[in-house]
């Protein structure tokens, strides 16, 4: 059975920098549905002239069409052995989805990891972030120069990452996806993980958590 992860936190709190090193660590693929979202955006598809509007105003695309992206990705033969969901679920409405998703595929219990941090240090960390305009590879501060260290493409701040648009999708995280936090928190595979720490310390909190989901997961599948 795989090891089935969503990565929650705020606009900042390291989500897709954590990811990717899980990703990397566990060979598991990341699913991010900004990353998707964006690509979309790129390349000027009537999906991605029509969410642009709504990230440029730090609000969220609606639950039907981020459901269809991931539903879909989710039935694909790479995520047998596992996933990390970067972004999703952001609403009540997709949590809901997902665990229907998840029973309807057949797929095993979600793990959940909450990074908590601060909101000053949000605001200051998304202000200071890059990202790669050719790979979409995101730098925290301090790690960017100008150019890309995967693929040599330009580093540049997200167009939805400024002060007005950063406090912005902080109010609809606070308002939307906040909840989410109850939702999850009674399950036996939720772990909360302090991400005011340094990047390495984070990951190493994060492993801590999916071994631990990882061993609750293999003793429920022991014969009784
Ligand atoms: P992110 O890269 O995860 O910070 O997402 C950037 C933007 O993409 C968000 O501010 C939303 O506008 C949109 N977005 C990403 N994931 C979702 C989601 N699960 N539901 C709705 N909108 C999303």
């Amino acid at each position: 059975m795989g090891l089935n992860v969503v990565v929650m936190g705020p606009p900042g709190a390291g989500k897709g920098t954590q990811t990717e090193r899980l990703a990397a660590e566990r060979s598991l693929p990341t699913i991010a549905t900004g990353d998707i979202l964006r690509d979309a955006v790129r390349r000027d598809t009537p999906l991605g002239r029509r969410a642009k509007v709504l990230m440029d105003q730090g609000h969220l695309v609606d639950d039907e069409t981020v459901v269809g992206i991931v539903r879909e990705r989710l039935h694909q033969p790479d995520v047998a052995a596992g996933f990390l969901l970067d972004g999703f679920p952001r609403t009540v409405v997709q949590a809901v989805a997902l665990d229907g998703i998840i029973a309807e595929a057949g797929l095993a219990p979600l793990v959940v990891v909450n990074i908590d941090v601060p909101a000053d240090e949000l605001v200051r960390r998304v202000l200071d972030r890059r990202v790669c305009t050719a790979c979409g590879t995101n730098a925290m501060p301090g790690d960017h120069g100008p150019t890309c260290g995967k693929c040599g493409g330009e580093m540049v701040r997200r167009s939805d990452d400024t002060e007005t648009v950063v406090r912005e999708r902080l109010a609809v995280y606070d308002r939307q996806t906040r909840p989410l936090v109850e939702f999850y928190r009674d399950r036996p595979m939720y772990r909360q993980v302090n991400g005011a720490t340094t990047t390495g310390q984070v990951t190493a909190a994060l492993n801590e958590a999916l071994d631990a989901a990882k061993s609750r997961l293999a003793g429920a599948r022991q014969p009784a």
